[in-house]
C-alpha cells in the first residue's frame, strides 16, 4: 500500500480523553474513532490489525476441529427466559421491543442461541462431539465503558461452544480449546499466562483465563515462583497457617476511642497492631446488607464473598446505607449485638482477644472472642491473597503481577442443556442432557492488550504477526529520481514476496516520516535516502530494538524475509 493512497489519520498530540496507552496510541495512530461511549469505528489500519488476530484465531479453531458458523446478534427474550438469564443478566443486556412488541435483546454472548441449535439438531450420541464457533460483534451495555477497545460496549469476540455426551468428553473438548488458546496467543507474539479463574456458581477448577501480561492490566494475577500454580486474584485460595491460638480468653471490655474510626487510628490509639483488630465491613449482596469480618490489615475479595452468599452482585455499602441497616455510624461497627447477618473470613476464627467496634459512636470493645461474644452465620476464605501467603499448592513464594484478560475457557456442564432441554439419546437408549463448554476470546481487546504490552514513548511496537504492515519503505527523497526508483523497486520486491508493506511516498520531511513510522509500530523500516545515493545502501531499522544496519538494495529484502519468518509460525 502507498501511504498517499491509504487512510491513516495520525495525531501529533495526545488526545485528552484517553487514559491508557493503548487507547491513546490507537487514536493517535488512526486505528479507531469514537462514535459514542464504548462504540468505535475501526478505521482501515486498526481493522487490519484486528483481521490479523482473527486470522490466527480462525486457523487455530479450525485446526482444533471447531466448526465456524454465524449466529444472529438480535435474540428473542424468550430464549433468555428459558435459560433463566433474562432476569439474572442485569442491565449489561441491552433489551428492546420490535414493532410487534416482541421483547428482544442484543447478544452479549450466545449460549442460549447455540443451545437452541443443539436441541433442534443434536439428537443422538452420534451427533457429538461437536464444537461450533463464530467471530462476531457482541454488545454489552457495560456500566463503565473505558480505555478504548479494552472495555467497549460493542466489541469483537470469538466464541465457541462444545457439546459432548459426558464429562470425560467435555474435559477433552476443554483441553483442546486450552491448547488452541496457547497456540493462538503464542502465534500472536504475546507474553501471556493461563490462570485458574473463578467459575462462579459452577465451582471447581473448570475455568481458565488467558492473561496478557502488562503493567496496566486491570486484573491481578497470582503466580507461584516455585511451582506451576497461577490464578486470578479473585480465585487464589488463601491457605490458613496454624489453628486457633491457645490463649486464655480475657474479659470483654468497652474502651472509649473518641473520633477513632479508621483501623490505623484505632490501633495507634490502643497501641495494638492491625492483626489484633477485626474490622466489620458492610456489603450489599443483591441489595441485602451483610456484615463481613476480617483481620484489620486484610482486604475483602468481593468475588469470594459473592460466591459464599450466592449473590450476583456485591458492593460495599455507603455510610448512609450502613447507618440505615445497623443504626451505627461507620467506624464503630462490630459483630457483638449487631442486627444484620454476619459472615467471617476464616482467619478471624483463629484469633483471640481481639478489638472490634462497639456499635456505639466513639467506642470499641477489646478482648472479644468469637463463639463466646458473637456468632457468625458462615465462615469462608473471603480475603485477598497477598505475597505473604504461601502458595496454596506447594507452599512456595507467591508473586503478584498485572494482566489483561483476553480469553476465557469454561466448563458449563449441563446448566444450559438442562434448562433449555437440549437432550440426546445415548448408546444405551437413555435420554440425557448434552454436556457443554464455552470458550471466548476478546479479539478487539487482544489488539489493545498487544499495544499495552508492546509500546514505547514513540508509539506502538507491533509483534510481527499482528502488524498490519510488516515493513515500511520510506522514500526520503521524493524529488530525487534515483531514490524514488530504489524505493519503488523495494516496494515491488516486497509485494512480490507477499510481505505486507507500506511505501511512504508522501511529500513530507524525513522527520515526519520517521515519527509516523514509529507511531504506527511497523516492525521493520527501510530508509531510502542519502546513504543510498552516496554508498548504494539501504538502512534497515528494527522498531523494537532500535538497531540499525545497512544492506545493498538487492539483499535487504531477503534479510527482512528471514527476520519475519523467524517471528511467525503457522
Ligand atoms: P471482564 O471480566 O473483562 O468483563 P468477562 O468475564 O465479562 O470479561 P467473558 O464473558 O468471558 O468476559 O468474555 C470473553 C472475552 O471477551 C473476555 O475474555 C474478554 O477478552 C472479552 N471481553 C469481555 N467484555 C469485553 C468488553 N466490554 N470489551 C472488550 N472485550 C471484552
Ligand atoms: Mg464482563
Amino acid at each position: 500500500m502507498r501511504y498517499s493512497q491509504t487512510f491513516i489519520p495520525t495525531l501529533k498530540e495526545n488526545p485528552a480523553e484517553a487514559q491508557v496507552v493503548s487507547h491513546r496510541l490507537m487514536l493517535r495512530a488512526g486505528f479507531i474513532r469514537k462514535l459514542t461511549s464504548g462504540i468505535y469505528t475501526y478505521l482501515p489500519y486498526g481493522l487490519a490489525a484486528i483481521r490479523n488476530v482473527e486470522q490466527i484465531v480462525r486457523e487455530e479453531m479450525n485446526r482444533a476441529g471447531a466448526l465456524e458458523l454465524a449466529m444472529p446478534m438480535v435474540q428473542p427474550a424468550d430464549l433468555w427466559k428459558e435459560s433463566g438469564r433474562y432476569e439474572k443478566y442485569g442491565p449489561e443486556l441491552l433489551r428492546f421491543t420490535d414493532r410487534h412488541d416482541r421483547e428482544s435483546c442484543l447478544g452479549p454472548t450466545h449460549e442460549e442461541v447455540i443451545t437452541d441449535i443443539a436441541r433442534m439438531e443434536l439428537h443422538s450420541y452420534r451427533d457429538v462431539p461437536v464444537n461450533f464457533y463464530q467471530i462476531q460483534t457482541k454488545f454489552r451495555d457495560e456500566i463503565r465503558p473505558r480505555f478504548g477497545l479494552m472495555r467497549g460496549r460493542e466489541f469483537i469476540m470469538k466464541d465457541a461452544y462444545s457439546f459432548d455426551v459426558d464429562d470425560a468428553g467435555a474435559s477433552e473438548a476443554y483441553q483442546k480449546m486450552y491448547d488452541a488458546y496457547c497456540r493462538i496467543f503464542e502465534r500472536c507474539g504475546l507474553r501471556y499466562r493461563a490462570v485458574q479463574a473463578d467459575s462462579g456458581a459452577i465451582g471447581g477448577n473448570f475455568s481458565h483465563e488467558f492473561m496478557v501480561l502488562a503493567d496496566t492490566g486491570e486484573d491481578t494475577i497470582v503466580i507461584c515462583k516455585d511451582c506451576e500454580y497461577a490464578a486470578n486474584m479473585e480465585k487464589a485460595e488463601v491457605k490458613l497457617r496454624g489453628g486457633k491460638a491457645d490463649a486464655a480468653l480475657l474479659d470483654m471490655e468497652k474502651v472509649e476511642t473518641p473520633g477513632k474510626r479508621k483501623v490505623n487510628s484505632v490501633c495507634e490509639f490502643m497501641q495494638i497492631s492491625p492483626s489484633q483488630l477485626v474490622k466489620t465491613m458492610v456489603y450489599l449482596a443483591d441489595g441485602e446488607p451483610v456484615a463481613v469480618l476480617l483481620r484489620g490489615d486484610r482486604e475483602v475479595e468481593e468475588v469470594k464473598l459473592a460466591n459464599l452468599l450466592g449473590a450476583v452482585e456485591v458492593e460495599i455499602a455507603e455510610d448512609k446505607q450502613v447507618f440505615d441497616a445497623t443504626g451505627v455510624p461507620t467506624g464503630y461497627l462490630g459483630p457483638v449485638g449487631i442486627s444484620i447477618k454476619v459472615v467471617a473470613d476464616q482467619e478471624v476464627m483463629t484469633m483471640t482477644n481481639f478489638v472490634v467496634g462497639a456499635n456505639e459512636k466513639n467506642y470499641h470493645l477489646k478482648n472479644v472472642n468469637s463463639g463466646r461474644d458473637f456468632e457468625v452465620s458462615a465462615v469462608a476464605d473471603l480475603r485477598q491473597i497477598t505475597t505473604d501467603d504461601p502458595c496454596p499448592v506447594c507452599g512456595g513464594t507467591l508473586e503478584l503481577t498485572q494482566g489483561i484478560e483476553v480469553g476465557h475457557v469454561f466448563k458449563l456442564g449441563t446448566k444450559y442443556s438442562e434448562a433449555m432441554k437440549a437432550m440426546f439419546v445415548d448408546a444405551d437408549g437413555e435420554e440425557k442432557p448434552l454436556v457443554m463448554g464455552c470458550y471466548g476470546i476478546g479479539v478487539s481487546r487482544v489488539v489493545a492488550a498487544a499495544i499495552e504490552q508492546n509500546h514505547d514513548n514513540d508509539g506502538i511496537i507491533f509483534p510481527v504477526p499482528i502488524a498490519p504492515y510488516k515493513v515500511t519503505v520510506l522514500n526520503l527523497g521524493t524529488n530525487d529520481e534515483t531514490i524514488t526508483a530504489a524505493a519503488e523497486k523495494l516496494y515491488q520486491e516486497l509485494k512480490n514476496r507477499k510481505i505486507e508493506v507500506l511505501l511512504d511516498d508522501r511529500d513530507e520531511r524525513p522527520g515526519a516520516k520517521f515519527k509516523d513510522a514509529e507511531l504506527l509500530g511497523i516492525p521493520y523500516r527501510l530508509n531510502v535516502g542519502k546513504s543510498y545515493l552516496n554508498n548504494g545502501v539501504i538502512e534497515l531499522v528494527n522498531r523494537r530494538s532500535g538497531e540499525k544496519s545497512e544492506y545493498p538494495l538487492d539483499q535487504v529484502v531477503s534479510v527482512i524475509e528471514q527476520e519475519i519468518a523467524s517471528q511467525t509460525t503457522s
